[in-house]
């Protein structure tokens, strides 16, 4: 069994106009499925449409925080249909960023509110991207009933006492190339301990490429296999047999079928 992509972003920006060569590469390297995240509706048709049409895709689609300013009233009574669909495995990412701070905070937690209510409908697992918006994000997620749900914190780079609590929530948090790069020794350390039935890795394509190709753009599930042997040699395991678990993981968390 091969490595899963948990995270990657294929349908828009760089790696849209060669998704078939990322996905031959990937397969290559030895990463045989990736979860397309899609960022708002329109990317959500992209990658649902990906994923109906290749079978080493599924698609996780809602709206990302970076484009809540931008959400239209029409558009959602065409969620609901979309998030029903068997290749959709997740609901999100959504959440709060305020480190960036594309959008403005209202309007951010409003649609993030609005897709865990509509999400409540269908029981699929919810990514969540939260960038320095810690304490908002989990009162968000408390107060829509999501405690001891399927719940990721996709692209982690909170404190430690931050993961902390997202664990006793019963949540995950997965961890891309972030962990190999030299001045992130905090995540590394986390992703290190982590539980090894939980543990899931995700490359969020078209960014963030691990060491030793940092320096390559973009980023593409391929490059996967890089943060896998990083971990493996840093938890002191077989490379196979954590490829194999982080998948397991991945599956079990997600539904996928295999
Ligand atoms: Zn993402």
């Amino acid at each position: 069994m091969g490595l899963i992509d948990s995270h990657a972003h294929l349908t828009r920006g760089p790696l849209a106009s060669d998704v078939a060569g990322a996905l031959d590469r990937a397969v290559a390297a030895g990463v045989e499925h990736i979860i397309c995240i899609g960022v708002d509706l329109a990317d959500a048709r992209c990658v649902i449409a990906l994923a109906q049409s290749d079978r080493r895709v599924s698609a996780g689609v809602g709206i990302h925080p970076h484009e809540a300013g931008r959400v239209n009233e029409t558009e959602w009574g065409e969620w609901p249909e979309l998030i029903r669909l068997p290749v959709v495995v997740a609901v999100g990412e959504m959440g709060l960023d305020y480190h960036y701070d594309f959008a403005d905070r209202g309007a951010q937690r409003q649609v993030f509110e609005r897709q865990l209510a509509m999400a409540s409908a269908v029981d699929k697992p919810i990514v969540i991207h939260c960038r320095d918006a810690h304490s908002d994000t989990l009162a968000v997620l408390k107060s829509a009933g999501y405690a001891g749900k399927r719940v990721v914190f996709h692209c982690y780079t909170g404190t430690a006492a931050e993961a902390a609590e997202i664990a006793d929530l019963g949540w995950r948090t997965s961890f891309t190339g972030i962990v190999t790069f030299k001045n992130s020794a905090e995540i590394a350390t986390m992703a290190t301990g982590y539980p090894v039935d939980h543990l899931m890795i995700e490359t969020d394509s078209p960014y963030l490429s691990p060491e030793p190709v940092r320096h390559v753009r973009p980023n593409e599930p391929a490059h996967l296999a890089h943060t896998a042997r990083f971990l493996a040699a840093r938890r002191r395991v077989d490379f196979e047999a954590f490829a194999q678990q982080t998948a397991a993981n991945t599956r079990a968390f997600y539904g996928l079928p295999g």
